[in-house]
């Protein structure tokens, strides 16, 4: 039987969950197991942001082993290979059939305010309702972000963000400019290359990792090395972890390298990062030997640390060579002219923003960044949910969600019983969240 949809418009509830993404079910899948009231409320449909904002070609770089989200663990016959978009978002939904949440699609908070005596007041599209707690799990990543100089493309350039591009298809024949490479960048870049598209690169700054070393995947040797479960605490300086950009590599056909300098050596042209537009050049910064050293020193040094490892436990494993750089950058172009590259588009593969404006509420530092620990915000009641690095590496994705998630249904469940005993919220019962099984 379909469970009926939750009440919002004059309700109230004891929790409100924002966002019915991964972060937003986990929660809801722990603050059920507490007997917790509570809805979840989600703009569009669950499994959203990667049916509607990934390219056809997309699938996870992270194992599926690794996908644990509270009582649903992957359970396929493939753990260490890499769902593509359609089975993440299959995962979602399975996950809903599973435990039913209280879940009302199609909805979205507007505003949230809370009021004198702290009970939070949420405007929604389908009316407003009120709620003791809530958990803002609306996702890491909010609003497209471009470069001021996207305006100075010319306007018969066509121009997507990583979030609207596709496939190859899509984009006008010609070849493209593909400016970044974090993970979407260097992805997307392949999915062109592979497709026979001449594509420009602007490199970035951002690491590599090997796909595989020594006979496993390198994210089996992190993840043995403790690697996931080193929290932020652990950091001297949180904010920069927190700003880093994610090693590229990719799970496509099984999972492998990406290697820009390959990708080079068979006709992709490379540029350092791009640093302006005028008129109808393009302006590139002198890094490009540097990005490509940087990005392979890396994914060697994490081979360092992998040796290390081996050797320090005596585990048996094959021995491996060490990367080879198959291409080098010579006298680099420092600008192209787009006409005479042939550029019909642009693909920007340069991040996103967080957008919070809705939440009326001072729990934001002086960045717009939530102040929190482990989510609990600084506001008695106001948590967040899926935020990178909220706790550990894992936290704004598949692999540790669920534990950030188990956290803050316990500490919700403790604020609310002894809400029960005081008579009001009073913020971080750490004592007796600290009692609860949430470790
Ligand atoms: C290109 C890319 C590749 C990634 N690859 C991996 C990977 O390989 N492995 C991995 O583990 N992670 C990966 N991630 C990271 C992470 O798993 C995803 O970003 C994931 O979508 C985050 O889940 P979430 O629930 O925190 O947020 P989201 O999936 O963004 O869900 C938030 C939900 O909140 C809803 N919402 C937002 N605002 C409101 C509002 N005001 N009212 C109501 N609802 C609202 C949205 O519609 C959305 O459905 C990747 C991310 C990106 C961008």
């Amino acid at each position: 039987m379909t469970p009926a949809v939750p009440r919002l418009g004059g309700a109230h509830h004891a929790v409100a969950v924002i966002g019915g993404g991964q972060a937003g079910l986990s929660v809801s899948h722990g603050l059920r197991a507490r007997g917790v009231d509570h809805v979840v409320i989600e703009a569009h449909r669950v499994g959203h942001e990667w049916r509607e904002r990934r390219w056809d070609s997309f699938c996870l770089v992270t194992p599926n082993w690794q996908c644990r989200l509270p009582g649903h663990p992957y359970r396929g016959n493939d753990p260490d290979g890499f769902m593509v978009r359609d089975e993440v978002v299959r995962y979602l939904e399975e996950y809903v059939a599973a435990f039913r949440p209280p879940l009302v699609e199609g909805v979205s908070v507007t505003r949230l305010r809370r009021s004198a005596s702290g009970v939070f007041e949420l405007t929604t599209t389908a009316g407003e309702f009120t709620a003791d707690q809530v958990v803002v799990a609306t996702g890491p990543y909010h609003t497209p972000k471009l470069p001021r100089m996207a305006e100075r493309l010319p306007a018969a350039v066509e121009q997507v963000h990583s979030s609207d591009y596709r496939n190859p298809d899509r984009l006008p024949d010609g070849a493209v400019l593909v400016v970044g490479t974090g993970q979407s960048g260097c992805q997307i870049a392949e999915d062109l290359h592979l497709a026979g598209r001449q594509v420009h690169l602007a490199v970035g700054s951002a690491p590599r990792v090997a796909r595989f070393y020594r006979g496993r995947d390198c994210v089996a040797w992190l993840d043995d090395m403790g690697h996931y479960r080193k929290s932020i605490d652990d950091f001297d300086d949180a904010d920069a972890v927190r700003l880093r950009v994610n090693h590229y590599v990719t799970g496509r056909d099984g999972g492998r390298d990406i290697d820009l300098r390959a990708f080079a050596r068979d006709g992709m042209r490379l540029y350092g990062r791009l640093t302006g537009i005028e008129g109808p050049a393009l302006e590139f910064a002198d890094d490009l030997a540097t990005n490509l050293d940087h990005a392979d020193a890396v994914a060697e040094g994490i081979k360092d640390a992998i040796d290390a490892h081996i050797e320090a436990h005596g585990i048996e494993a094959p021995e491996e060579a060490r990367y080879r750089p198959v291409w080098q950058p010579g006298e680099q172009p420092r600008t192209l002219d787009l006409a005479a590259a042939g550029i019909t588009s642009v693909v920007w593969a340069t991040g996103f923003t967080r957008d919070h404006r809705w939440i009326e509420i001072p729990a934001f530092d002086g960045r717009g960044y939530p102040m929190h620990w482990r989510g609990v915000s600084s506001v008695p009641g106001l948590y967040f949910l899926g935020l990178p690095w909220q706790f550990t590496w894992g936290s704004g994705r598949l692999e540790a969600v669920g534990r950030d998630a188990e956290f803050l249904a316990g500490h919700i469940d403790a604020s609310r019983r002894l809400a029960d005993v005081c008579g009001t919220l009073t913020g971080a019962p750490s004592e007796l969240a600290s009692a609860l099984p949430i470790g």
